[in-house]
């Protein structure tokens, strides 16, 4: 509802500079005042897997943080091949899979991954099971060429790391305007991307799974069983104070060069001395 009245009020600034600089007003009064009857309503039906964090890019303000906090760790065959089956057991019936990264092409062991997600598309034949890719680099397309008929492809078509994205690491906990916010609301983000899996186990969204892994506060859920809504408000309370994208709530705010802000220079700074190890999935 609120992504509807953002629409609306987004189409009326841009017909006249008076309505301009009533819109962001509006909205920021929307969300702050009348509470819960905007809330998001999380996509539960889909599911972003971060098989790695290798890629062959390294996009300015890239929401996994490939660039600023690399990682070599990727999802393990037997960690996938665990999902499907707790997926299995609790009848959950997923709309769409959706293989991500870093540049999930690249996992080592991709092909073996699309294996381990075979059982769980024969029982459930109309789920989507969708790679989602950068499309850069001879290896990258190789992969992509020889897919399995049952997969399909997003792909960004992606030449460069010189991409203009929302500013991921300003936090809006270092932001005066918003430190005070009820982070547990997220963001739109919530309603178009749906839950999340990493090595470290299940997130509200993959972004809050970032965050985690850079910050160190080891939030991941070990079970499907385990991710109901307190648990993702828990998550969101803690993790979306640093993710950029909530600045999204009241405006765009794209970039193409990398900006950082505070807590996120602290945190990169200190995970380059000492990655945080977080309990795996
Ligand atoms: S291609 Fe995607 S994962 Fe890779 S650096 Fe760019 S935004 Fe990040
Ligand atoms: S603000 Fe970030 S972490 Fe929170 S719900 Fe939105 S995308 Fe996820």
């Amino acid at each position: 509802m609120i992504q509807h009245a953002r629409r609306v009020l987004k189409k009326a600034a841009k017909r006249a500079t008076l309505l301009q600089t009533v819109a962001e007003p509006c909205q920021r009064f929307l969300w702050r005042h009348v509470q819960r009857a905007f809330d998001w309503k999380a996509d539960v039906s889909t599911i972003t897997i971060d098989i790695t964090l290798g890629c062959n890019l390294s996009c300015r303000n890239c929401d996994r943080a490939v660039g600023l906090a690399p990682s070599a760790e990727t999802m393990s065959v037997e960690q996938v091949d665990r999902f499907v089956r707790e997926s299995i057991d609790l009848r959950r019936g997923w709309r769409c899979i959706k293989l991500s990264g870093g540049e999930p092409t690249l996992h080592p062991e991709f092909g073996s991954i699309l294996e381990a997600l075979t059982p769980y598309k024969k029982t459930y034949p109309d789920c989507e099971v969708r790679v989602l890719t950068n499309g850069h680099g001879e290896r990258v397309r190789g992969v992509l060429s020889s897919l399995p008929g049952w997969v399909t492809v997003k792909n960004s078509e992606k030449e460069s790391g010189k991409q203009r994205f929302r500013t991921f690491n300003v936090a809006p906990a270092d932001l005066e305007t918003l430190r005070g916010d009820d982070f547990s609301r997220g963001c739109f983000i919530l309603e178009y991307c749906g839950l999340a899996l990493t090595r470290s186990g299940y997130y509200c969204c993959a972004s809050a799974s970032t965050v985690d892994r850079v910050f160190g506060f080891d939030m991941g859920l070990k079970s499907l069983s385990s991710l109901t809504d307190a648990a993702m408000r828990d998550q969101r309370s803690r993790l979306c104070r640093y993710c950029g994208h909530y600045k999204y709530n009241y405006r765009e705010d794209w970039s193409s060069t990398q900006e950082t802000s505070p807590s996120w220079r602290d945190a990169v700074a200190r995970y380059r001395e000492d990655p945080p190890r977080l309990t795996p999935y």
